[in-house]
């Protein structure tokens, strides 16, 4: 491959085929611009050039990563929506479209950033090391690559004279131009950058590690609507117009955990080590003791609502502002202000407490002892001892989120929490009957903080998400949602774990053998050929039966160099979708035709699963959020051209007037739900009868699992509810998206 001009590997093209980054970078400044945009907004307290030189390399890396600060403790993922965050994925994506420049000879699998990502992951030891020796000379590598790889798609000239102007400004937002810094521009191209892998380090499985929700949608039902015994309608304490936030709230949790995550991820192990990052997982590569690595996820998922200064939670505000309300009114000033002090035999207890950590209780029954809590100005605001209290021990990873897991080869599920959560809360059991309907949770008697969280969180990620759109008039109508949709992708798993195309096989499969002489190299090529598990990452492969030692060796060097190929392809796999996922979204948001400011509006977006809502007069007639379905799935096409099966969706979509009757937020929003999965059920019975088992069989390792559903043949009849969408692209009609749409009825009738 030397010396060749060749593309990157487009991950998402069905026939491994390479990127093209035509069209891809669309704004104005050049890419080097709006990095150095990036790396002077940064939010945080310490401007990037007033880091160390680590400090200020990791802040470069991250952006080519496409997890900068775009606020206070969130990356793109975070929140996605958001313009900075678009720009910032379309930027990483045109980058991982770019190929190595062909003067280091890397794999075709590497694109640019993944290149630099990879050479950053190696001199910090795989994640062993927190700062490296030669750290200067890896940057000036990671710069050469950047600007090389960038010149040539500009087709600007590649002899370094000089630095081009955007070059010079974006060194002078890392580094600053005064006199100390010198050292650190770049003064020439680095001529022998070694991309590859380590000869010591050895692709090892035992450095994989997964953290990993399950069953969140169940979760996320039965905390927004848990179990009610005598199925009524009207039993929720809280009213049906507001309970929405309860659903946005939860996910935003998730989501906010995972950011807690990432951030704990790529400054302890590296940008680099990220391998796959959405579906409710981040899969990663960190080469230390695995209980090491596994431990401290743990610890800092227990501990991940107390803040502390590498710690910020994305509601941090939120967080303590609902505290506050929460205490208002019930603080026990009957306690001491101060902890009383413990007896010996307190303590002999409080040691035996499985954290190590113990609170001391009010004895007046309360859970709010005065010693937790200052008295100010404005009343109680919360200390350390209240946040403990209902923020840690126990309450959020334990009880509060989904199952968790910490290891890839975890394969027993951790059971769901039983609920109710807390016994005496009306929103974690509802009791019959009830009383008063609130539209406030801090007003219901006995309701438990993680409700009353979750409702102030969801209340809070409408008005940011709200607050970012820019198309349209303010409408003074606007207020009230006239319809939503739900929205979920068809056969997520397959797109994801579908068999590798020959060409893609084939380049995995390409190297030199550079082995003495006496090793058969046919038969070496062969026996790697055959070796199905090589591509389970997850676990180590031996060649044990291989008695010839200096050929057994060559296989482990050999599979090492496949599967540390196919690490590369997968994670820019993972993290193209989630870009090319939430560009979609992002501009079908903005899109035409809609009229009003925020119109629409995503109140879940997390992950794969999406929630739009349409606001307006609630009894128009007005089909705009089905022109924004067909936007969605144009977007999809656009991102995805290549992907086989294509990328489509099923959708469930409902309006809050139907007919003569009209139905609340909360019940158009569980409609749509269902017919969603209506949807999907027609969905998967087309493919099957396309013969197209594949779409909706899911595999594990080798092991197929298909997952039962019910045949519905709606989308044959006359005047079905199931629509296929046509947006005019060439696709196989099987792969199209569908929708299923409630019938509205004529008011008239
Ligand atoms: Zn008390
Ligand atoms: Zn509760």
């Amino acid at each position: 491959m030397l010396g060749h001009l060749r593309g990157s590997i487009d991950p998402w093209h069905s026939k491994g085929e390479p990127c093209d980054p035509e069209g891809i970078w669309v704004e104005k400044e050049g890419p080097l611009l709006f990095m150095a945009s990036l790396l002077s907004d940064w939010p945080d307290d310490v401007p990037t050039v007033d880091l160390d030189d680590e400090g200020r390399h990791l802040r470069f890396i991250q952006i080519v990563a496409g997890y900068p600060a775009i606020g206070k403790g969130m990356y793109p993922l975070d929140w996605p929506t958001h313009p900075t965050s678009i720009k910032a994925l379309r930027l990483s994506l045109f980058l991982d479209s770019l190929p190595v420049p062909s003067n280091y000879s890397a794999t075709p699998f590497h694109s640019v950033r993944s290149a630099i990502l990879y050479l950053d992951s190696k001199v910090h030891g795989y994640g062993s090391l927190s700062s490296p020796e030669g750290i200067n000379h890896l940057h000036s590598n990671c710069l050469t690559l950047l600007f090389r790889s960038i010149r040539a798609a500009s087709k600007e000239n590649d002899e370094f004279s000089e630095l081009t102007a955007d070059e010079a400004v974006f060194l002078n937002n890392l580094h600053s131009s005064d006199n100390d810094r010198d050292g650190r521009w770049i003064t020439g191209w680095d001529e022998a950058i070694n991309i590859k892998r380590d000869r010591k380090e050895p692709f090892d499985s035992n450095n994989m590690h997964t953290f990993k929700l399950s069953k969140i949608q169940k979760w996320m039902e039965k905390w927004t609507s848990p179990p009610n015994e005598n199925e009524l309608e009207e039993w929720h304490p809280l009213r049906d117009g507001v309970r929405q936030n309860l659903l946005s709230g939860a996910s935003v949790l998730l989501e906010s955990l995972f950011a807690q995550l990432r951030r704990h991820i790529l400054t302890n192990y590296r940008p680099g080590s990220i391998i796959t990052d959405g579906g409710g997982r981040i899969t990663f590569y960190a080469k230390k003791d695995k209980a090491d690595v596994e431990g401290k996820l743990k610890d800092f998922v227990e501990g991940s609502f107390i803040i502390d200064r590498d710690k910020y939670h994305p509601y941090n505000h939120i967080i303590t502002q609902s505290l506050e309300k929460f205490g208002s009114g019930e603080i026990c000033t009957k306690c001491p202000e101060e902890v009383p002090l413990k007896t010996n035999e307190q303590q002999q207890q409080d040691v035996d407490l499985e954290d190590g950590e113990s609170l001391k209780e009010c004895s007046h029954g309360t859970q709010f002892p005065q010693w937790e809590w200052r008295k100010i100005n404005r009343g109680w605001v919360p200390r350390s001892g209240a946040y403990q209290r209902f923020l840690k021990n126990d309450v959020f990873p334990k009880r509060f989120f989904p199952p968790i897991s910490y290891k890839h080869y975890d394969e027993t599920k951790p059971p769901l929490v039983d609920y109710p959560l807390y016994e005496g809360c009306p929103m974690c059991k509802p009791s019959h009957p009830i009383e008063k309907r609130e539209s406030n949770p801090f007003k219901i008697p006995g309701v438990c903080f993680p409700h009353a969280l979750t409702f102030e969180i969801g209340k809070s990620y409408k008005r940011r998400d709200f607050s970012i759109r820019t198309k349209g008039k303010y409408n003074p109508e606007g207020a009230q949602v006239h319809s939503c949709a739900a929205i979920d992708i068809n056969a997520l798993g397959h797109l994801f774990t579908s068999p590798l195309s020959d060409a893609v096989i084939d380049e995995l499969h390409k190297f030199e053998i550079n082995e003495r002489v006496g090793i058969n190299k046919e038969k070496l090529m062969r026996v790697l050929r055959n070796k199905e598990s090589i591509y389970w990452l997850n676990e180590n492969i031996d060649f044990e039966k291989e008695s010839d030692e200096e050929f057994r060796k060559a296989l482990n060097k050999y599979s090492s160099l496949i599967r540390d190929r196919l690490v590369i392809f997968k994670s820019r796999k993972s993290f193209q979708f989630n870009a090319k996922w939430w560009i979609s979204i992002s501009k079908t948001l903005e899109a035409e035709p809609q009229t009003y400011l925020g119109e629409i509006g995503a109140w879940v977006a997390a992950g794969d699963d999406l929630l739009l809502v349409r606001r307006g007069e609630k009894s128009e007639s007005n089909e705009t959020l089905k022109e924004i379905l067909k936007q969605l799935d144009v977007q999809l096409q656009e991102q995805f051209p290549k992907s086989i099966p294509s990328v489509s969706f099923c959708a469930g979509l409902e309006y809050r007037e139907v007919g003569a009757t009209e139905l609340t937020i909360f019940q158009i929003i569980q409609k749509s739900k269902n017919y969603e999965n209506i949807c999907k059920d027609n969905w998967k019975t087309r493919a099957r009868d396309s013969g197209r088992g594949e779409l909706y069989t899911t595999y594990f390792g080798s092991e197929e699992k298909k997952k039962p559903f019910d045949e519905s043949f709606l989308w044959k009849e006359d005047g079905s509810p199931i629509e296929v969408l046509d947006t005019g692209n060439e696709r196989s009609p099987v792969e199209s998206s569908m929708i299923c749409v409630a019938p509205r009825g004529n008011k008239n009738e």
